[in-house]
C-alpha cells in the first residue's frame, strides 16, 4: 500500500457540470483505493469565471474616475470555485469516501495584497496534513487565499494549477497531476499541427519557457513554483479511466535530469497576442532607452522583445519592441507622451505580428539550432521582423498571417514528428 500524499487538480471543463463532478469523483476514488492521501483542487465550472468577470466590468469596476474596487473583484470572481469545491466533497461523501472542502482562506492560503493577481506567500500545512493522513480528502478551491489582513484574493487567470502546485509544495506531496482537457504537453499545438507528438517528459525550465511564450496548458507562476520546490507535476486528461493512469500517461514536468530521451528542441511555441512598436529616428545619446522603458514599465505594460539600430543619419537610431496586444493602445499613448519629452521623428504600432519560438534544454550544448530556425523559415519565403534568445529559446517575430506556416515548418525541421 503506498501511503504517500498526491495533490490531483481538475480544470473548469472537468468540473464544468454534476456529470462530469462525478466523474472526477470516481478518480480521486481511485487515487485513495491505491493508497494515497489525497487533496484535490477544483477551478470554477468552464466559463463561470468569464461570467463574473463581465459583471464586474458591467459593475464599474474599472470605470475611470472611480476608486479602484480589486479587492471587491476578488470576493466576486473567487466564488466560482467555492461552489466546484462543495459540489465536489457532496459528490465524494455519497460514494462513501470521506472528504470536506476548504475555501483559501480557511487553510489558509496566505498571499500578499496584489489583487487580481496575488502571489502566495504561505500556507501553513498542518490541517491539511492531518487531515489527508487520517483519511480524508482535502477538497480545496482553486485561484484563491487571502491577505495577512484576512480580504480575499485571486491568483491571476488560469491561478488554480498555481494553488495545486503550491498545496504539493507545501503538504511535501509526491506529484501534483493536473487534470485538464488535453492528455498532455504536445510538441506544439496540435490543431497547428496534426503531426505534434506528446511528450512523456518535459524539464521544468523549457515548461516555463512554452508557458510564458503562449501554451496554455499550465499557468507559467505554477511552473516557477515546481521548480523551485521540485514537485513533479503530471498533466494529463481527466477522460483517463478511473485507476488506469500509469507511468505512461500524460506528461511530466521534472528536473532536466530526469529525462533520458536527450532531444535539441522539445517544442515550438506561438503567440498572436503581440503587438509592434517601432520608433524611428531616436537621438543616439545615452538615457533615451531608460525614459522609454521608464514610461511603459510605470503604467505597468510589459515588454518583451527589443531591438536597436542605428539609423540613416547620423546619431539617430530606430527602435522596434514588443508588447501584449492588449496594451498597444496605452503604448502608443505613452510613447505620443515620451515623443514631446525626447523628440523622435515617428511612431508606428503593427499589431498583425506573431511571435513564434523554439525551446529546448539541447541548445545549450549544440550549435547551429538557430541556424536551422531561419533556414527554415527562409525556405518558406517566411520574413524576420525581430529576434530574441535566451540560453533555451530562440524567438521571431513575423508577420501573423505566416504563423502556422512556421510553426509546421519548425516542427518538421526539428523532427519532432518523431520524438
Ligand atoms: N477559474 C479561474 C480562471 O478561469 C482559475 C482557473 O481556472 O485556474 O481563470
Ligand atoms: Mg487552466
Amino acid at each position: 500500500m503506498v501511503e504517500s500524499r498526491l495533490v490531483m487538480k481538475f480544470g473548469g471543463t472537468s468540473v464544468a457540470d454534476i456529470e462530469r463532478i462525478r466523474r472526477v469523483g470516481r478518480l480521486v476514488e481511485a487515487e485513495v483505493a491505491r493508497g494515497h492521501r489525497v487533496a484535490v483542487v477544483v477551478s470554477a465550472m468552464a466559463g463561470k469565471t468569464n461570467e463574473m468577470v463581465a459583471w464586474t466590468d458591467a459593475a464599474g469596476r474599472a470605470a475611470p474616475g472611480l476608486p479602484e474596487s480589486d479587492d471587491e473583484y476578488d470576493v466576486v470572481v473567487a466564488s466560482g470555485e467555492q461552489v466546484t469545491a462543495g459540489l465536489l466533497a457532496m459528490v465524494l461523501r455519497n460514494m462513501g469516501v470521506p472528504a470536506k472542502s476548504f475555501l483559501g482562506w480557511q487553510i489558509p492560503i496566505i498571499t500578499d495584497d496584489a489583487h487580481g493577481k496575488a502571489r502566495i506567500e504561505d500556507i501553513p500545512p498542518e490541517n491539511l496534513t492531518a487531515l489527508m493522513d487520517a483519511g480524508t480528502v482535502a477538497v480545496i478551491a482553486g485561484f484563491q487565499g487571502r491577505t495577512p489582513e484576512g480580504r480575499i484574493t485571486t491568483l491571476g487567470r488560469g491561478g488554480s494549477d498555481t494553488s495545486a502546485v503550491a498545496i504539493a509544495a507545501a503538504v511535501g506531496a509526491i506529484r501534483c497531476d493536473i487534470y485538464t482537457d488535453v492528455d498532455g504537453v504536445y510538441t506544439t499545438d496540435p490543431r497547428i499541427e496534426k503531426r505534434a507528438k506528446r511528450l512523456a517528459r518535459i524539464s521544468y525550465e523549457e515548461m516555463l519557457e512554452m508557458a510564458s511564450l503562449g501554451a496554455k496548458v499550465l499557468q507559467t507562476r505554477s511552473v516557477e513554483l515546481a521548480m523551485a520546490h521540485r514537485v513533479p507535476v503530471r498533466v494529463l486528461s481527466s477522460f483517463t479511466e478511473p485507476g488506469e493512469a500509469s507511468a505512461d500517461t500524460g506528461t511530466i514536468v521534472c528536473d532536466e535530469e530526469e529525462i533520458m530521451e536527450k532531444r535539441i528542441v522539445s517544442g515550438v511555441a506561438f503567440s498572436r497576442d503581440e503587438a509592434k512598436v517601432t520608433l524611428f529616428g531616436l537621438p543616439d545619446t545615452p538615457g533615451v532607452s531608460s525614459r522609454i522603458f521608464s514610461a511603459l514599465a510605470e503604467a505597468h505594460v510589459n515588454v518583451d522583445m527589443i531591438v536597436q539600430s542605428k539609423a540613416r543619419t547620423a546619431d539617430h537610431a530606430n527602435m522596434a519592441f514588443t508588447v501584449g496586444r492588449r496594451d498597444a493602445d496605452r503604448a502608443l499613448e505613452i510613447m505620443r507622451e515620451v515623443q514631446k519629452d525626447i523628440g523622435f521623428e515617428e511612431v508606428a504600432v503593427d499589431a498583425d505580428v506573431a511571435k513564434v519560438s523554439v525551446v529546448g534544454v539541447g541548445m545549450r550544448s549544440h550549435v547551429g539550432v538557430a541556424q536551422s530556425m531561419f533556414k527554415a523559415l527562409a525556405e518558406k519565403g517566411v520574413n524576420i521582423q525581430v529576434i530574441s534568445t535566451s540560453e533555451i529559446k530562440i524567438s521571431v517575430l513575423i508577420d501573423a498571417a505566416y504563423t502556422e506556416l512556421a510553426v509546421r515548418a519548425l516542427h518538421a525541421a526539428y523532427g519532432l514528428d518523431q520524438v
